[in-house]
């Protein structure tokens, strides 16, 4: 009999048939026992590999070690060293390709829950009232603009000014947290946790401006003559499309638009609230990462019979989080793998009817190290729907760099950056999240901003680039 107990603590949810009626958050999280229990399963190894499974190299067996002795309010300080939106991660994180996949006793057992402990400490903190507001540094006099307020620019926003610069967000939209609150539904990441960790970030003193969109309100070369630096954090928001036949046909959208109208403008309560959406019977999504499980998952929410993904490739290469796709099953979500589209019919209205799909055989490995799937000449068949939704990938907005002077971009229209500083080819000017990298995770669009926020402070105190 092992010393550990082999398996993970389980966290209870709501049943199958009763989320897929409402938006409320799938997992309840762990007790205190529970946590507790969870902790205690950590070996606390002497040379952790947790740690370098974690893109901010949190201090993973310190705070286990922390937490299993019911010290709470030690574990969430030692984690906030490293991760300034804990809440965030221990839901979002796909911990099983990162810390939880390198723990040593995945070796033989179940990892241990990382991300549940984390979850459940930041979730304690919260529930003691008001978060600490940690000593700022005194006024170094120093203004920095911050574009976009996502996970970087949140990130990159409390490290200066916990460092005495003055920093001011400017967000194009109505609400800040980017992705967090536009994009990732609320059965996933309740608006409310994000909500906490902006006000924490104002908290600091941070300015955020909304609807203010860098480009078009005020250009990149604008705000440089007025600040001393900017970051620029404005994700990776351009959706894309495959190009198919009949995608201009009405009840076609980008998965982008559908979970924005979702949550952001809360459409799934219609008229209430301004924004309409179309509710399909029977809706297909194509793509096979978290985007499209979320699209899949609101469609389903909003009332769909029938919610199906199309995916190119087979189960085991979706890039989705396992969790998630594990979720999406039970809910009823059908998956009709190793299927390329190839063209979106409509009725004489201009209104989806079906998608016309070819079967896939698996061919050789292509640069990615998978099988590449290669379409079957002639298997063409049709699957019914009256909405399809694309979930295929985004790339960064051409609007700043189309509008701003020297700031260099590659091919698909990510920001070229210097890695170890978030430095771009524009003096004054940094970059990091997914606008540096395309469509990545929330994790590293932390770290990079951390990384950026170091070298700005750097840039300010001592005006060599
Ligand atoms: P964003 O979060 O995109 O924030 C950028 C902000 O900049 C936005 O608020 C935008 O409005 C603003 N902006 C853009 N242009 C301008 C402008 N010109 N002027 C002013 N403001 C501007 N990652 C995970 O780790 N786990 C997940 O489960 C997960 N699920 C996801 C689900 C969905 C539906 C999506 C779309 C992404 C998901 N991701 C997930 C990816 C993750 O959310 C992103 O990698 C992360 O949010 C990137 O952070 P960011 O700060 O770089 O950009």
């Amino acid at each position: 009999m092992p010393r550990v107990n082999p398996t993970r603590t389980p966290m209870s949810e709501q049943a199958p048939e009763e989320r897929i009626r409402n938006f409320d958050e799938v997992p309840y999280g762990y007790t205190v026992e529970e946590a507790m229990a969870e902790a205690q399963r950590c070996l606390l190894c002497k040379r952790p590999t947790c740690m370098d499974g974690c893109p901010v190299h949190i201090d993973i067996v310190g705070f286990l070690e922390l937490a299993a002795k019911g010290d709470f309010r030690a574990a969430v300080n030692l984690i906030k060293e490293s991760d300034a939106l804990p809440a965030i991660t221990g839901r979002v994180c796909p911990q099983e390709t990162q810390c939880e996949q390198v723990c040593v006793m995945a070796r033989k057992y179940e990892p241990v829950a990382i991300g549940r402990v984390e979850r459940f400490l930041a979730d304690w903190e919260a529930s003691q009232g008001d978060m600490p507001t940690p000593e700022l540094a005194p006024p170094s006099g120093k203004q920095v603009a911050v574009v976009g307020s996502g996970p970087a620019g949140l990130t990159v926003a409390a490290d200066l000014a916990r460092l005495g610069h003055r920093v001011t967000i400017f967000e194009a939209l109505h609400e800040a947290g980017g992705v967090l609150v536009y994009g990732i539904p609320e059965f996933r990441l309740p608006k409310a946790i994000v909500r906490r960790e902006v006000d924490y970030v104002c908290g600091l003193g941070v300015e955020l401006i909304k609807d203010f969109v860098v480009g078009q309100t005020a250009t990149l070369d604008e705000l440089l003559t007025e600040y001393d630096a900017v970051f620029l954090g404005s994700g990776a928001g351009l959706p894309w499309f495959l190009d198919l036949p009949g995608e201009n046909l009405s009840g076609v959208y980008s998965a982008n638009e559908y979970l924005t109208r979702s949550n952001l403008m809360k459409a799934y309560r219609f008229p209430e609230y301004d924004t309409p959406i179309a509710r399909g019977r029977r809706v297909i999504t194509i793509g096979g990462g978290n985007v499209a499980m979320d699209a899949c998952r609101t469609a389903l929410r909003l009332g769909a019979e029938e919610s199906i993904v199309v995916y190119r490739r087979s189960r085991e290469e979706m890039p989705a989080r396992a969790e998630e796709i594990d979720r999406a099953e039970e809910e009823g979500i059908q998956f009709m793998y190793l299927t390329t589209p190839v063209a979106i019919h409509g009725d004489e209205r201009g209104q989806v009817e079906s998608l016309e799909c070819l079967r896939n055989e698996l061919g050789e490995p292509d640069a990615s190290g998978r099988r590449r799937p290669v379409a079957i000449e002639g298997s063409n068949y049709r699957v019914p729907a009256d909405i399809v939704i694309m979930a295929i990938g985004q790339s960064p907005s051409p609007l700043i760099p189309r509008t701003t002077a020297d700031l260099d971009t590659k091919k698909d229209g990510v920001v070229v950056t210097d890695p170890p500083t978030g430095k771009t080819s524009k003096r004054g000017v940094f970059a990091g999240g997914d606008v540096a990298t395309g469509g990545a995770t929330v994790i590293l669009a932390m770290g990079q901003g951390r990384t950026a926020a170091a070298a700005i402070d750097e840039y300010l105190k001592t005006g060599v680039w």
